[in-house]
């Protein structure tokens, strides 16, 4: 969660081995996983920050177990993962025993640039602007509707913003900095865009938007119900929009912690 230094799992050190006990919830892909990364709390004592390491291991350990958790799409993208004393090799610690938390805040700069969400949406939008040109609305096409241009010229307007953000990160990559608020800049606008677009695509589809994938009534698929229900999680994931507003007022305008 976003208070990550108060994590629980632990991984106590036996011999040659870490043995792991705790849980993970929300993990994207858990079903499909071949290898779980994750982090760990190796040392009770230590203030919270500085006692956390990372691990990657095969995902068929002993002790491991997945359970489906089903959102509101109605997918199963999503698992609780549970650690039941789990044997872990030192050869698989990663980095420096006890700067797991450190490493993942910089890993987290990368994980964090919105772009798949950005992207992701581009069929949604596009076939939005592929439907108002083809469908008409009491004899008129809805591409001469003024609102619904209105509401497609900003959302180009910002989809266009939002690949520039997203440019940037990839800039600062390449000067080989980390992008930590550029990253969080970017994640904030996507993920926000990406909202912003499943409302207008419900609002300009009407009743039939509603209409999932598998229906032969769905205009575009049923992508628009889709993105509707799913983008409020991708806002969470990776960090919130309020932890990434405070990672910009920290670290990109400097103002205090
Ligand atoms: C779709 C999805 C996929 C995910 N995939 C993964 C995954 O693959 N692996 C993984 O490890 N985790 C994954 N997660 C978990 C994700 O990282 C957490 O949900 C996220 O970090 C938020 O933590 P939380 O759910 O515990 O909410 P909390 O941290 O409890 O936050 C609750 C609310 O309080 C706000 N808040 C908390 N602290 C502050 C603060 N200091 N200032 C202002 N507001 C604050 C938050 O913004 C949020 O609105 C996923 C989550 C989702 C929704």
């Amino acid at each position: 969660g976003s208070d990550l230094a108060s994590l629980q799992t632990r991984a106590a050190e036996d011999g040659d081995y870490y043995v792991i006990n705790g849980q993970k919830t929300w993990t994207s892909g858990a079903w499909l996983a071949n290898y779980f990364y994750i982090v760990a709390r190796t040392d009770q004592q230590a203030p919270k920050h500085r006692g956390i390491s990372e691990f990657v291991f095969p995902a068929d350990m002993p002790g491991i177990s997945r359970i489906p958790m089903i959102d509101i799409t109605g997918t199963e993208a999503w698992n609780d993962v549970f650690f039941d004393n789990v044997r872990v090799p030192k050869k698989y610690l990663v980095g420096e025993k006890n700067r797991g938390f450190y490493q993942i805040m910089h890993q987290l700069d990368f994980e964090r640039s919105g772009m798949e969400r950005l992207m992701g949406n581009y069929p949604l939008f596009y076939g939005i602007i592929k439907f108002v040109k083809e469908t008409k609305h009491n004899e008129q096409p809805l591409s001469r509707d003024s609102l619904i241009r209105n509401k497609l010229a900003q959302l180009q307007i910002e989809f266009d913003v939002g690949r520039l953000l997203i440019y940037r990160v990839a800039i600062v990559m390449d000067e080989g900095r980390s992008p930590t608020y550029e990253a969080a800049m970017s994640k904030v606008y996507c993920t926000e865009f990406e909202k912003r677009l499943a409302n207008s695509a419900m609002d300009i589809l009407g009743p039939y938007g509603q209409l999932v994938a598998g229906s032969k009534f769905a205009p575009i698929g049923g992508l628009a119900p889709d993105s509707y229900l799913a983008s409020k999680g991708y806002s969470l994931q990776a960090g919130t929009t309020e932890i990434m507003k405070n990672v910009l007022a920290t670290r990109g305008l400097g103002l205090p912690s």
